[in-house]
This record gives structure tokens, sequence and C-alpha cells, in this order.
């Protein structure tokens, strides 16, 4: 897609960020077999990135934690805006040796900074927020303990508090907040349900609906239903005034067959659904879970798999298909290994 003015700043650029789709072919992991060949030799085939970059257009980008570092594979976001920029989610490892996301945003700053310098006296800020409190979402958060940067709790609490919901502010979770980056607002909906700090942003600029782990292509795991149906309620009713280009969940579970997921663990996703779910699809999950309204279990569509309150059966279920998979592979490596060490 063409780039909005790459040297105005962002205001100028207002309204050209397009609804385009969101045309990019992700990092998906390395096949086992080809995994203990890789950065053997100079010059040879290297494993991926530890993060995938993808710039959706001059003011925002779609990061992907690799699947070789972690199975969780989770997708982060970074908007610009004119006075700060917003960092939603900081993938599942710790290590900055092994998962330099520190370093790539402020890369990702330093250039956008170089394209639209700044024209006051005050420093360009950072807000790291999470999309939820789990731990695949939030484990990079040490990397940003760093002056000048925000980074909001995982807890509810904190999370009600920095977003201004609750005494004071807008009641949670029916009311919407808001989050101003400069000539950039993005709006905050509460949607527990998945977990009880669950937020989701829209951003008008993009048409971007962020959702976390509570509307993704995967397994839709839900610890409170009521809770979740309640959420998809405001949600499917907000979506009805906005103009929604994509719905970006953060993870791909799905593969490219109906209903067919990856087994939990899976470190090679060849053929996965797209990371994208058209905005109808919030109907569609918002349907499912209604239908199954007081029931457990494990609920099979097109393109995502609900898991309302599962039973330790269900999930035992889970994990041996997941456990069967690295047996195999194990297996297929212990094979290759004469193979390889020559
Ligand atoms: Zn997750």
């Amino acid at each position: 897609m063409p780039l909005p003015d790459a040297h105005g700043p962002l205001a100028h650029a207002a309204g050209t960020s397009t609804a385009d789709a969101l045309d990019v072919r992700w990092n998906h992991g390395v096949a086992a077999w080809r995994r203990p060949l890789l950065g053997r030799r100079p010059g040879g085939p290297r494993p991926e990135p530890p993060i995938q970059v993808h710039r959706h257009d001059e003011h925002t980008v779609v990061l992907r934690q690799s699947k070789v570092l972690t199975y969780e594979a989770p997708f982060l976001y970074l908007l610009f805006g004119d006075d700060r920029a917003l960092l939603l989610d900081t993938g599942a490892t710790e290590d900055p040796g092994l998962f330099p996301l520190r370093a790539t945003v402020d890369a990702l700053i330093d250039d956008w900074l170089d394209r639209h310098p700044r024209r006051g006296a005050q420093p360009y800020g950072l807000v790291v927020a999470h999309s939820h409190g789990h731990n695949d979402h939030v484990a990079g958060d040490g990397q940003f303990a760093w002056p000048g940067t925000t980074v909001v709790g995982r807890d509810a609490d904190a999370v009600r508090e920095y977003f201004g919901f609750g005494p004071g502010g807008v009641p949670w979770p029916t009311a919407i907040a808001e989050l101003e980056l400069g000539d950039r607002r993005l709006e905050v909906l509460a949607t527990p349900g998945h977990h009880e700090s669950a937020i989701t942003l829209y951003d008008p600029r993009t048409g971007f609906l962020l959702t976390g782990d509570t509307v993704l292509p995967g397994r839709l795991y839900i610890d409170d239903a009521p809770a979740f149906a309640a959420s998809l309620d405001r949600m499917v009713d907000f979506a009805r005034h906005r103009k929604i280009t994509q719905v970006l969940g953060a993870h791909v579970e799905m593969t490219r067959r109906d209903g067919r997921d990856y087994p939990i663990g899976a470190r090679h996703q060849p053929r996965e659904a797209p990371l994208a779910l058209a905005p109808e699809r919030l109907t569609a999950v918002r349907e499912a879970v209604r239908e199954v309204a007081g029931r457990s279990g494990v609920f099979r569509h097109r393109d995502f798999v609900l898991y309302v309150e599962p039973s330790e059966r269900d999930m035992a279920r889970l994990l041996r298909r997941g456990n069967r998979r690295d047996r195999a592979r194990r297996a297929l490596e212990l094979a290759l290994r004469p193979l390889t060490a020559r």
C-alpha cells in the first residue's frame, strides 16, 4: 500500500491510513526436522528472527514473536501518536538476549522520530499496556523499566486506574475509556471474561480492533462465561457504531481447515489461518457464546474454538494432543541426529 506522507507530522497524515487488508506472510515457526540443521553453517539457512516486524503504515507496526522462541508466538502492536507511542503487550519471553523487544521498539521509535522530528521540548513518550495479564503478554515488561516509559500494571486494579475506570472515572466494565497518543485517540473497552483485566482497544486511524486473547483465530479460553458474554455483547454493540476494518487478536492457533486448530505447543504452523478476522466474526463469536450459555465444554466453529470454563478432562485432552505431537517430534529428531551430526 502507498504510505501516507512520510515527512509531515502525524496530523498531516490524518485519514490516509487505510482499510487495507493485513496482507502479511507471518513467520510461523520452523519444522522440527529442519531446526537442528539451521544456523550451523555461515551463510546457511537461519531460523526465524526472534521478532518479525510488519509496518502496516507509517504510524502502525505489528510485531510477532517467533515460534522458534515460544509456541505462544504472540502478536504485539506499536501505535505512534504525535506525543507518544503505545506498545500493546510485551510477549512471552523475559530475557532480552533471546527476545530483544526493547531494542526493537527503541529502533522503531528512533526511526519514526527521524521522520517526524519533535517540535516542542517535551520528549517523546512510550506507554506499555497489556491486552490482559497472562504471562505470554507481559513477560517482557522488565525490559521497559526505564525513565520516560510508563508500564501499566497487569492486574485489573492497575488497568482500571490507568485508563480511568472506576471511582471518579467511567464505570467498569460498561463504559468506554480513552487513551490519547497525540492526534490519535484510542478507545478502550473493558472486556473481561478470558481474564479479569482484559481490554480491547479501538484505533479509529486504522480501524483496528485489538482484542488480545478475547477474540482471535484460535482457542477462546473463557474463564468467566457471564462476563465474557457481556463483553462480547458490548463489543458487538460498539462495532455497530464504528468503522472497524480488522479484528486483530494476539495469537493464531487455527489451521486453514475449518474448525481445526493446531495442537497446543505447536512450534510450526505452516498453514495457519490469517491473523485478521472480519468484523462480522464478532457477531459469530457472540452468537456461539449465547448458544452455549450455562454449559461448559469445547465448541468448535469454523475459525475459532470455544473453551468455555473447560473441565480438567477437556484440558487434559488438549494437552495430550500436544504431547503426542511432541513425542512424534522428538522421535523424528532422534532419528535425524546421525544425519545432522555430520
Ligand atoms: Zn495469550
